[in-house]
Parts: structure tokens; sequence; C-alpha cells
């Protein structure tokens, strides 16, 4: 027998109201983005909601129906946002595909996915002349530039101009009201292990998302801000800012391809950036670059970092340096991808600005919508002392039930209730600060006990010679595994592998100091720009530590 019921309006949670809202709202808000074609080119939250609409009309008239999967290849940019809009508000389902994947992954991905029409930036023309005869499903391959840009010739079968496409509408749409569980955007897991499996993210998802990653101790986005992902729109949707933005009717300003330090730093000072986001190496780029030429941000405010774990030094660095406050986050693409986030209580005032700085380089508390727990090795909840490791399990309306094509569930079964496993290894403490340890396959067992691979990291990166360190466990004789550090330097700077062990020493406890480390030119990175640890680990299988 249900009690009292509620007597509000049904309004299901839709993604085009999103954009309705920012082109009612803020109309004239700019969205400005620097484009694959090398110019910048600007245009509004009013002028973009009708391009959305245009293209809903556009994507109709290719054949598109309910469900039908709208695949992007593409940078940072607006005809990327309008295809956000233009297919999920259409109840078509907009695939994000990582270009930076093997050319194999992304046709997989693709015909795992089942997309329908491919819209691809003039960067990844030459890929797609290679892949398209393999797309099997594909029926429109839709190239997003302008007649001007086409090429003249091409193998890909019936392409399409994407302007021509969209200004052949009237614009004259309505966007439709349905069940706000339908499904609104897949992205697929970078797959480190096995072939990558897609997250299915529905409309009521996204928006409660967008809600929660909007608020001030979250991301904290506003009408007054200017806002620059560039955590790329194919890595968990840009961490959802496409959707928040509009939300609150933020200054949007993509920067294409373009992700190199100095036309970041270009695009920052022109557009006036205040917040930003993306994982920690692409701020290596920009550091290093303002570094080099003496330059500091007039508008930079606040940035987001996460992906991976923010080395205290760059918080430090862009912090004491630059004047940029760093909010620590963490989160996964089965995660939509918001799961926590490092804001500071008031009471937290009274510690000493090492202790808090402490608190925030942790990955931070919940967002409401999101809980969690560590547990043991038998699904036994662990207890939140900021010192118990364990594996981290999390539930929420944003977090996914099971993977796209997939039989069999993730979740794992705790105290009556279903819980996402996330695969990392973490403390959490009596405020609910949540600290990753590590992933739990990269985590080090020396002897039975385990060391933090980002704990060494984290050292590492202090010393003024590294400007990058990723540690891994390589095989011991006697303790199973132990630490192996691999650093690339700074460029011109100098530092031998006995002076960088000295540096741990005092750090960390001794039996957790790497037992070696190799200098290397390049780490390898994973397309949403991670250490390779699976690689390295490859690299380094045969690497004898000393003494064995
Ligand atoms: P992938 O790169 O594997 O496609 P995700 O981007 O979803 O997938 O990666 C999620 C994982 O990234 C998390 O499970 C965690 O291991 C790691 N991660 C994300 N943010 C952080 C952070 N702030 N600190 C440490 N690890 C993080």
């Amino acid at each position: 027998m249900p009690g009292l019921m509620g007597q509000m309006m049904q309004m299901p949670l839709m993604i085009s109201s999103l954009i309705v809202h920012a082109a009612r709202h803020f109309g004239d808000t700019e969205i400005v983005s620097k484009r694959a074609e090398g110019d910048i080119h600007r245009t509004d939250w009013k002028a973009a909601e009708l391009r959305a609409r245009k293209l809903a009309q556009a994507l109709a008239r290719l054949g598109c129906g309910p469900g039908d999967r709208v695949a992007t290849l593409a940078w940072n940019g607006y005809r990327h946002l309008e295809i956000y809009y233009g297919a999920s508000g259409s109840q078509l389902v907009c695939h994000t595909i990582n270009p930076r994947l093997f050319p194999e992954q992304i046709a997989w991905i693709a015909n795992d996915a089942d997309d329908k029409v491919l819209c691809f930036d003039l960067t990844f023309l030459p890929l797609i002349e290679k892949l398209a005869p393999g797309l099997k499903t594909v029926k429109h391959f839709v190239l997003m530039t302008d007649r001007a840009h086409m090429p003249a010739q091409t193998g890909i079968p019936n392409l399409r101009c994407y302007e021509e496409l969209v200004e052949a509408e009237n614009g004259d749409y309505a966007w439709p009201e349905f069940d706000e569980n339908t499904a609104s955007s897949i992205c697929y897991t970078s797959g480190t292990t096995g072939n990558p499996k897609g997250a299915v993210y529905s409309h009521r998802s996204t928006v409660l998302h967008a809600y929660a990653s909007a608020l001030p101790d979250s991301l904290g986005c506003a009408a007054r801000d200017v806002i620059l992902p560039v955590v790329p729109m194919f890595h968990v949707n840009a961490w959802g800012l496409p959707y928040s933005v509009p939300l609150v009717g933020a200054k949007l300003v993509f920067p294409g391809p373009h992700l190199d330090g100095k036309s970041l730093y270009e695009l920052f000072e022109e557009e006036k950036v205040t917040f930003s986001a993306g994982v920690p190496t692409v701020w290596l780029g920009l550091i290093t670059y303002a570094q080099q030429n003496k330059l500091k941000f007039s508008s930079f405010k606040r940035t987001v970092i996460g992906g991976s774990a923010c080395p205290p030094a760059m918080m430090h660095t862009l912090e004491d340096e630059f004047g940029v406050e760093v909010i620590h986050a963490w989160g996964m693409t089965e995660m939509s991808p918001i799961g926590t986030v490092s804001k500071l209580k008031s009471k937290h005032d009274a510690l000493d600005p090492q202790a808090r700085h402490k608190l925030l380089e942790k990955q931070g508390r919940v967002v409401y919508g999101v809980d969690m727990m560590i547990l043991d090795d038998n699904d036994k909840p662990l207890p939140w002392d900021g010192q118990a490791s364990g594996n981290l399990v999390v539930r929420g309306p944003w977090v996914i039930d099971r993977y796209f094509q997939h039989s069999g569930s993730p979740l794992v079964r705790v105290d009556g209730r279903d819980w996402f496993p996330t695969g990392d290894v973490a403390t959490i403490d009596a405020d609910g600060f949540m600290q990753i340890t590590d992933r739990s396959k990269d985590v080090i067992k020396s002897g039975g006990e385990w060391i933090s691979s980002i704990d060494l990291e984290n050292i590492a990166m202090a010393h003024p010679a590294v400007h990058e360190a990723a540690a891994i466990a390589c095989r011991h004789p006697k303790w199973d595994e132990r630490p192996l550090l691999v650093v690339v330097k700074k460029p011109n700077a100098e530092v031998t592998a006995q002076e960088l062990l000295g540096f741990f020493e005092g750090r960390i406890a001794k039996w957790q100091i790497p037992d070696d480390i190799v200098f290397v030119s390049e780490i390898p990175h994973t397309a949403t720009g991670k250490i390779q640890k699976l690689k390295l680990r490859e690299q380094f299988k045969e690497h004898r530590l000393p003494g064995t």
C-alpha cells in the first residue's frame, strides 16, 4: 500500500532541458572554440541550441530513430557540443569514441556499439579513410566541417558535410519528452585489460550528475565562470562539463586539438578562462611552458585535476607559483565520472596549513548522490579511520549497474544492497575523506605487505629534477615483488639514481623505498593520458634488481 503520494509535476529529466535553459537565460553567453581548421570560432548558447535542433532534424532525415547510435571522433568544440545535444536530445545515443585508441580498437568499439552515424573532425579524415571498409554498421560518415574544407576526393562512401546537413534544416523542431531512463550516451573504458567495455548513461543519470557536479563543494561552476575543459569530450563526457556548464550558464571555451602548453596558455589568457579541468599529464605541459617563459595567469583561478592521482608537488606549483587552486577529484567512466572531490570543511580551518594541505591532497569526500565503502577481501566493511585500506565500492544513480552488451553483473552484494567494485584500493578517514592507495592491479606486493605506487610517485615528483615518475612492481626472488621507479628527468636537469633514492629517506618507511631507479626519455601513456603501467611492467619484465 503506497502512503500519501507527492503531488508534484512529473517532468522527466531531459538532457535537452539543459541547453534550452542556457539558450533562454544565457543566450548571449559565448561558446568559443579553437577549431581543428586552425581558427577561432565564436557562438553563444542561443545559436548553439538552434543548431542542435537543426542537427536533430538532419539526423532524423538521415533515417535515425530512437536508440540509434551517433558516434563521434572529435576534439572539444562547438560542433561536438551540438552533437551531444542534437543526438541525445532527439532520443538518439551519442557515442564518443577516443581517437587516441589504436585504430583496431576504434573499429572494434564502433562495431560493438552498433554505430549508425559517425561524425568526425578533419584531423581524423585519413584514419577514417583507412577504417571505413571495416565499419560495417556505419551507414553515414559525416565530416565535421564546411564545404570549403571537404576533400575533393575520398575513399569514404557517400561522405557528408556537417555544415551542409545542419544548414539545410530550419530548426522548427520541438525537443521531445520521453522516459528519463532512456539511454543518452555511451562511453567506453580505455580497456587497460581486455576489450573496452561500454558504460551507457541515461538522461536521468546525466542531469543528476550535472546538478551534483556544479555544487560549490563539487566542481563549483557558476554563471560568471569561463570554463575550459582540457579533458576531452571523449573522456567520460569531459567529466560532465558540457552538461553542467549550460546548467549554470557559464561561458565555455574549447581548445580543439591544440593541447600543447603554448596554445593552451594563449587561449586561457585571450578568453579570460577562470576554471579548467584535466588529468595531471596535461598540466605538466602547461606548467613547463609557463615556467620557461616566465608567464603568469591573469584570470585562471581554479582547476579540477583527476583521472589519476595529482602529485602534491604539482598542486604546490599551481597554487604557490601561479595562484591556481587545485581541486583534486576522483571518479571513473562507470561513474559518469564524479565520485569524490577534495574540499575542506570549516572545522579544518583550525588545522595548520600543512595538515590542511594533506587533506586536499586526498581524493576527497563523496558528492551527494554517491555512496561508498571500503571492503576487506571477504567483502566485510572496513572502518573509516584513515588507516585501514580496502577495496573501494560505490553506489548511486549515476553509477552503472551493468556493462553494455555484457551479460552478468559486475556488482557485489553487501548488506543487502548492490555496489559497484571500482578496482581501486583506498582508505577513508572519519571525516569521509577518501584516499586512493592504488588501483588494485598496480599495488606492489612485497613479502605480503602492500606498497602504494602512488606514494612513491608523489615523492619522486617532489624532486626538482623529476618531470614524471612511475613506480611499478618488479619480480623479486625473495619478496615476490619490489618497487622499481621509472623516471623522466626535466630538460637540462641532472640527478643520479643514488641521489634520488636518498631523497626517499625519511619521506617513507625504509622498506618501501624503491630497489632501483631507471631513467627513460618517455613514459608511455594510455589514451586518456594516464601512465600505462601494464606496458611499463612488460617493458621491465626482465629487469634485474640490484642484489638479485
Ligand atoms: P580508463 O582510463 O581506465 O578508461 P577511467 O578514466 O574511468 O578509465 O579511470 C578510472 C580510474 O582512474 C579510477 O578507477 C582510478 O583508478 C583512477 N583515478 C581517477 N581519478 C583519480 C585520482 N584523483 N587519484 C587516483 N586515481 C584516480
